[in-house]
């Protein structure tokens, strides 16, 4: 759905990704851009990549496009092990069109195995440089699923603000 005419979009947006893929044993594990060293990686359609695509959702989200998979469906072969770094291409690519730029972006890995911290600043590198802002202005954070029964999954929650474009917000003064 294309706004109308005369519709102006708010200063800020925000969004909201959630996505959650299975370990499978055998293929490379891929979290936010980054390969890490495990037994098991995580199985999906595209490379799997469980944190892209949640920041992907997010910023769709923000600025209500279509979501990732109405933009990329699993069942279209064109996706088949997809660097998930073009999804989030696509989506900076009409957060820019709709005039925003991304003030920044936080988010939570929860999984059993491998720990994080050890990689995430890696991890923010990569965004960063993916998303052409600031590792400063990206979070990553990682939790186990105490209670929750999802040991052999991957999630990952992510949320980004974004702001009115600097150029968008002089024509617009
Ligand atoms: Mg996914």
């Amino acid at each position: 759905m294309r706004p109308k005419a005369g519709f102006r979009r708010p200063e800020l947006a925000i969004g909201y990704g959630w996505d959650s893929h299975e370990f499978k044993p055998g293929i490379p594990l891929k979290i936010g851009g980054v390969q890490l060293p495990h037994v098991k990686g995580l199985g999906g359609h595209s490379d799997g990549d469980v944190l892209l695509h949640a920041i992907t959702d997010a910023l769709l989200g923000a600025i209500a496009a279509p979501d990732i998979g109405t933009l990329f469906s699993p069942s279209d072969a064109r996706w088949k092990g997809a660097d998930s770094a073009v999804f989030l291409a696509e989506a900076m690519r009409r957060v820019k069109a709709a005039g925003y730029a991304i003030a920044n972006i936080d988010s939570t890995l929860i999984l059993l195995q491998p720990k994080i911290s050890s990689h995430a600043a890696r991890i923010r590198q990569r965004i960063s440089e993916l998303l052409g802002i600031s590792a400063y202005t990206i979070s990553v954070k990682a939790k186990t699923p105490e209670g929750m029964g999802t040991e052999n999954a991957a999630i990952a929650h992510a949320i980004v603000l974004l702001k009115r474009a600097a150029s968008v917000a002089r024509r617009q003064k």
